[in-house]
């Protein structure tokens, strides 16, 4: 724990690294903690209010392609320990606008590298204490599965998306840097999350929003893709292990071991909003509001993760189940209304109508 005193988080303000922020503050007490993150469309400051006052804490607005801000941060911040979730990560946005992916995914990645590199030198080490680069990657990496198997640290990379591509490249970047300079670098590739802050545009999120104020609930093809699905605290905790016992160049799978198809999702969330929401008019149930769309191009079939390694090594495991994290997950976005309605703004709605009109 000691060795870690300087953070920078990339991508902070998202979902993921702002449940990762809030848990480090609270877990790591004498660390400083820097948030560099551009506040794109997914970026959202209001998503650390809370902690917005710590003075351990530091939020710069910026781009991770920016390599001389991000040198400057190094050195001005001392920082010993990257922990980056900047990305574009949305596969429908990658579709119809990956260069955007390519860019923050690859370049961005490739400049967080090189800044890490030139300040740490190539033994790894600053004149400060040990350092850690930690890369947030996804299972998506691995394409997909058929009805059995697992994706384990060993299986051959086989991206489908120009999402699951990018992050690909930036997976292979780390470890080149790790190899070729030495720079301490670790890897996570986790399955999709889920839980509070999340953007509305993916499925969890969307479908809660939409089932409680009775919209259509679109479902991707026949609603039988298989996702592994990890209560994104349970992600957080895992990351925080990886990074004090982690060892490094090494990669680690992290899932949740609940494999859900899309539609038991679905199905799932109508009746929880049923039992704990306001009925819906005439007390027509939500599940009818359920609605086939037109599939994704080259929708991965079936995601499923192999935690052993994390789970035997370092001893994680996740704490919840897909049951009890989805009930706190609706429970958080009925009692958060507020931030609901400040994301779905103007431009998220036509990003929605453009992405379901007509499917
Ligand atoms: P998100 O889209 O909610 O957040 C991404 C954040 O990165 C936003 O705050 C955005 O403003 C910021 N950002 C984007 N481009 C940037 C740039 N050029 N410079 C600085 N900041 C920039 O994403 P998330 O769901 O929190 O995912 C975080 C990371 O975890 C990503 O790397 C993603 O690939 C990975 N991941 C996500 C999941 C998942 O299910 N959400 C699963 C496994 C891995």
């Amino acid at each position: 724990e000691e060795l870690i005193k300087n953070i920078l988080v990339t991508g902070g303000s998202g979902f993921i690294g702002a449940n990762f922020i809030r848990l480090a503050l609270a877990t790591l007490d004498s660390c400083r903690l820097v948030n560099l993150d551009k506040l794109t469309y997914a970026g959202n400051p209001q998503n650390l209010t809370d902690i917005s006052d710590d003075p351990r804490y530091r939020f710069v607005q910026g781009d991770i392609c920016d390599a001389s801000l991000v040198e400057q941060l190094f050195a001005e911040e001392q920082i010993d320990t990257v922990v980056h979730f900047a990305a574009e990560s949305h596969v429908d946005r990658s579709i119809t606008g990956p260069a955007a992916f390519i860019e923050t995914n690859i370049l961005g990645t490739f400049t967080l590298l090189e800044a890490a590199r030139k300040t740490w030198g190539f033994d790894g080490r600053s004149p400060l204490a040990d350092c850690r680069f930690l890369h947030v990657s996804t299972d998506e990496v691995y394409g997909s599965l058929g009805d059995t198997g697992l994706f384990t640290e060993e299986t051959p990379y086989d991206p489908r998306s120009p999402y699951s591509s990018s992050k690909a490249s930036s997976d292979h970047l780390v470890s080149a840097y790790h190899h070729t300079y030495g720079l301490p670098t670790l890897i996570t590739n986790c399955s999709n999350n889920y839980g509070p802050y999340q953007f509305p545009e993916k499925l969890i999120p969307l479908i809660i929003n939409n089932a409680l104020n009775g919209k259509v609930l679109p479902v991707y093809g026949d609603g039988k893709n298989v996702r592994d699905w990890l209560y994104v605290v349970d992600h957080c905790t895992a990351i925080l292990k990886v990074l004090k016992k982690g060892h490094l160049g090494e990669t680690y799978n992290i899932g949740g071991n609940n494999e859900k198809q899309n539609i038991e999702v679905v199905q799932t969330i109508c009746d929880i909003l049923d039992d704990q929401a306001a009925p819906l008019p005439e007390g027509k149930p939500r599940r009818s509001l359920i609605t086939f769309v037109k599939d994704r191009p080259g929708h991965d079939r079936r995601y499923a993760i192999d935690a052993g390694k994390i789970t035997k090594e370092l001893g994680w495991e996740p704490s919840v189940t897909f049951e009890e994290g989805i009930r706190k997950t609706v429970k958080w976005y009925l009692e958060n209304s507020d931030w609901i309605t400040k994301v779905i703004d103007g431009t998220y709605q036509e990003y929605y109508d453009r992405m379901y009109a007509g499917r």
